[in-house]
């Protein structure tokens, strides 16, 4: 009898390890979801940018050097605001926010047929254009310089109303032996004669 005791003590006590060890292995494996689904989260929030919702810089790059590595034909549309600097000293960095806000709502309009638009960075933009030539880009490109001229931006604390938004842009197109560097540079330097030459242009005219 003793002995049957004691084996039924032995078996209890196994089974009570055995639960518990059952009950860890379910936290540890809800934790592991929990972690990879805020991990997803987190991996994506880096991709984006909180203010304008827009793409950001980080993707950009992995996005342009995936596809120059590829050899994919695109071209690259450039943007940059010109002399945000005053709407932000006249009305306020707040109400320049709301600027990149709308201007980068009609950037996603643009979207469509694998068009990509990122925050390049402050008050600059990119445009990712697949298996489009240079002179269908400048007319998109020359399309939203348009639509950005037209636009008129409201001042939720005053209720005014701005126009007179412009933008530059440099337009280029991928070529055989391009790299990341020196695409970016040739849409930079077209940018960079839009802004020179007037600005509210598209480059190369
Ligand atoms: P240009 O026509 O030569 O491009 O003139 P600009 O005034 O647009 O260019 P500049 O580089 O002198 O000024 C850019 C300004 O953009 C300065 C900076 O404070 C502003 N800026 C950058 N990021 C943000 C942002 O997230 N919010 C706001 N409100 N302003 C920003
Ligand atoms: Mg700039
Ligand atoms: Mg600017």
């Amino acid at each position: 009898m003793p002995l049957i005791k004691q084996l039924v003590d032995e078996a209890s006590e196994i089974r009570h390890s055995t639960d518990f060890i059952h009950g860890q292995l379910k936290n540890a494996s809800d934790e592991i979801s929990r972690l990879k689904s805020q991990l997803a989260k987190v991996q994506c929030n880096a991709m984006f940018d909180s203010l304008t919702t827009l793409y950001n810089r980080g993707a950009f790059d992995a996005d342009l050097t995936m596809f120059c590595e590829a050899k994919q034909p695109l071209s690259l549309i450039l943007l940059d605001i010109d002399h945000f600097k005053k709407f932000n000293d006249e009305m306020g960095h707040l109400f320049g926010d709301t600027i990149l806000k709308g201007i980068s709502q009609r950037l996603k309009q643009a979207c469509r047929g694998g068009i990509t638009a990122y925050r390049f960075g402050g008050e600059e933009f990119a445009l990712i254009v697949p298996n489009k030539s240079l002179r269908v880009a400048r007319q998109m490109a020359d399309a939203l310089r348009l639509a950005i001229e037209k636009m008129t931006i409201k001042d939720r604390k005053n209720g005014q109303k701005v126009g007179n938004i412009t933008a530059s842009f440099g337009v280029a197109e991928f070529i055989t032996g391009d790299s990341y560097a020196s695409l970016v540079d040739r849409a930079d330097k077209q940018l960079y004669d839009a802004k020179r030459s007037g600005r509210n242009r598209v480059m190369p005219f």
